[in-house]
């Protein structure tokens, strides 16, 4: 409860974030700090999770599953937009923005002040795509199939 083991905390999950190339759940967050003896219960992993995304330093990332993951965000400039892999969760952070034109157009067609967007890209990477192999491909054709119609 102490504020002193609050930051710990926060400290613990930021360092188990730092060191992930892909979000993670609460979860897994919960699990890492376990395999490196640190006894943080899953419901402060939430709790401060909550906080730091509050906070601006971390961001959730969903991979249309259930689960919320979370990855730290850059803490300089405006490295918001990623290319992420739905298949092994890999975040390709883009170099710049991609809609900056697109955003000062739509202030001055609805003369809206804009003070920040999301914009995320999902799909699969080259890796998982190299990796998977025929047996992928007829996954895809039965899945065109099983629509209806
Ligand atoms: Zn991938
Ligand atoms: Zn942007």
């Amino acid at each position: 409860m102490s504020s002193s083991r609050q930051t710990r905390n926060q400290k613990l999950i930021l360092e188990v974030l730092q060191h992930q190339s892909q979000p993670l759940s609460a979860q897994e967050i919960f699990l890492e700090l376990r395999n490196a003896n640190h006894t943080v219960g899953l419901a402060t992993v939430y709790r401060v999770l909550d906080a730091l995304r509050n906070e601006g330093k971390l961001q959730s990332v969903n991979l249309g599953d259930p689960q919320t993951y979370y990855q730290v965000l850059p803490s300089n400039g405006h490295n918001r937009h990623h290319l992420i892999c739905t298949q092994c969760r890999q975040v390709i952070p883009l170099s710049g923005c991609p809609v900056g034109d697109l955003e000062s157009q739509l202030s001055g067609q609805y003369q809206f002040v804009i003070e920040y967007h999301v914009l995320d890209f999902y799909g699969t990477c080259a890796r998982c795509r190299g990796e998977s192999g025929p047996e992928s491909g007829s996954q895809e054709s039965t899945l065109l199939k099983a629509q209806p119609k």
